[in-house]
């Protein structure tokens, strides 16, 4: 008998040992404070008018711009040598928002945050235009991993740029003026379905069935062979200026139209097309102009990167030398024509690859494990490694630093979970994580768990919006 006492007094109960050693996942709406409560929904009606206005890669260059520009930042070649806080651009689709404090500890890197600013979306075709059982519809063909069902029978809008022979550019936004038409791809009613009922999902909707409706009136009111693509190809040209050629020099996006939305009586949640990865693109900018970085004495960049979607190629996504052109063009800036000095401050940098990841959606759990994935409304996703398969295609964040990550996280009280792309062997994807360690900087994925991602209606948790801001924020100070 008094043993047993003695023990009791020495050590501790099952459920004393489970508070002391246990990590226990909390929901970032439990407790919350009134305060915080207030900061999280206004965080995210500024994150809302963002994307808003921000539809495509090229849209959400010119907002951070603007927004930037509104901070303090300078384009770099309106800049001189004082200018601290810096604004690149590479081809109107990517660029890079820079704080540059000390010129003296430019071999030891920038903090640097990234994250990408094209969404998966339907492009016109080089020769989109036909006419078919008079009418006249547009030929597409989609970027991004997309389920092509998702995109029938629903109201889209064009965003983008032609640029004519010339090299004269003309900006197009139709469908998000409430007065303005929209665009549509049909689809086979019920009744007529006993065939498409046999297909599988990807084909149930084929690549070549994404053909938005664009009109049916011929010219002049005469139906001939063809006039009613004339008629909208004279439309355009009255409007625009534009021929059928000056497609083919276009980039031109479809898109859902109208504007993000609060989803839920308690407006829990955002609900928009491209929150991957406009929601890091955001609050990566966002925690930047928030972090008062001109006291810090520390050099900053937020990169917004183009063509994650589509692998990261071409001269302004990731896999290239964006991130090397970048650092040099600031080197550039304040007289340092130093190649080692390039090298070793990419070397040093340290590198937040900020994209989102997969929530667990109670409907579809058997893609995850439960211990590892994402909830949702449980705080930002920290993952080490990304890939499939074995780790395949991954950048895997050495133990240290994702040790000094979690340390800034505890310090700011950021609420953070784990995440994985789904369970083993269920599939997987990658994010820039890897293009940029190649440089030797140390990389990890950090951003927002999504429900329906990559469709046209994505679904993020506003307290999860929250604290990947307050993530990026801690990233910056405690780095
Ligand atoms: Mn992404
Ligand atoms: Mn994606």
């Amino acid at each position: 008998m008094p043993k047993t006492v003695k023990k009791k007094k020495t050590s501790k109960t099952l459920k004393q040992l489970g508070e002391a050693l246990l990590f226990k996942k909390k929901s970032g709406w439990d407790g919350l404070r009134k305060k915080e409560e207030k900061e999280i929904f206004n965080l995210a009606e500024g994150y809302k008018q963002f994307l808003d206005n921000s539809k495509t890669e090229r849209e959400s260059v010119q907002t951070i711009s603007r927004l930037a520009e509104a901070q303090g930042f300078v384009p770099i070649a309106k800049a001189g040598k004082e200018d601290r806080k810096l604004f690149l651009t590479y081809d109107d689709v990517a660029g890079a928002l820079v704080v540059v404090n000390n010129l003296k500890t430019l071999n030891q890197g920038f903090l640097m945050n990234g994250a990408h600013i094209d969404v998966p979306r339907l492009d016109l075709k080089q020769f989109p235009l036909f006419e078919s059982e008079d009418m006249a519809y547009m030929k597409t063909h989609y970027y991004g991993g997309i389920k092509k069902y998702q995109w029938v029978t629903r109201p889209l809008a064009l965003h983008g740029v032609v640029v004519l022979e010339s090299g004269k550019k003309i900006a197009i936004t139709i469908g998000e003026d409430p007065e303005d038409p929209v665009f549509t791809i049909n689809d086979i009613l019920p009744h007529l379905a006993q065939n498409q009922n046999k297909k599988t999902a990807p084909t149930v909707i084929e690549g070549e069935q994404l053909n938005i409706l664009v009109g049916s009136i011929p010219y002049q009111f005469k139906s001939e062979k063809d006039a009613v693509k004339l008629n909208i190809l004279n439309t355009l040209h009255l409007k625009y200026g534009f021929k059928e050629q000056d497609f083919v020099s276009a980039e031109l996006q479809l898109v859902p139209a109208g504007k993000s939305r609060d989803v839920g009586f308690d407006r829990s949640f955002v609900g928009a097309h491209g929150q991957d990865d406009r929601v890091c693109a955001y609050l990566g900018m966002k925690a930047l102009f928030d972090s008062e970085a001109e006291k810090t004495g520390k050099n900053m960049v937020m990169v917004f990167f183009d063509k994650e979607e589509i692998g990261s190629m071409g001269n302004s996504g990731a896999a290239s030398n964006l991130i090397e052109r970048m650092v040099n063009d600031v080197l550039q800036h304040f007289g340092k024509n130093d190649y080692n000095l390039l090298i070793q401050s990419l070397e040093n940098s340290k590198f937040l690859s900020s994209d989102v990841n997969a929530g667990i959606d109670p409907e579809w759990k058997e893609v995850n494990e439960p211990m590892n994935a994402a909830k949702i409304g449980f705080g930002v996703c920290l993952t080490k490694f990304t890939g499939s398969r074995g780790k395949s295609g991954s950048n895997e964040a050495h133990a240290e630093f994702v040790a000094s990550i979690r340390r800034a996280f505890n310090k700011e009280g950021v609420l953070w979970q784990t995440a994985e792309l789904g369970k083993v062997d269920q599939g997987g994807g990658g994010t820039i994580a890897y293009h940029l360690a190649k440089y030797g900087m140390d990389v990890v994925d950090c951003g927002t768990a999504l429900l329906s991602m990559h469709s046209p209606f994505e679904i993020a948790s506003k307290v999860d919006i929250y604290h990947t801001y307050k993530a990026y924020k801690a990233f910056y100070k405690h780095l």
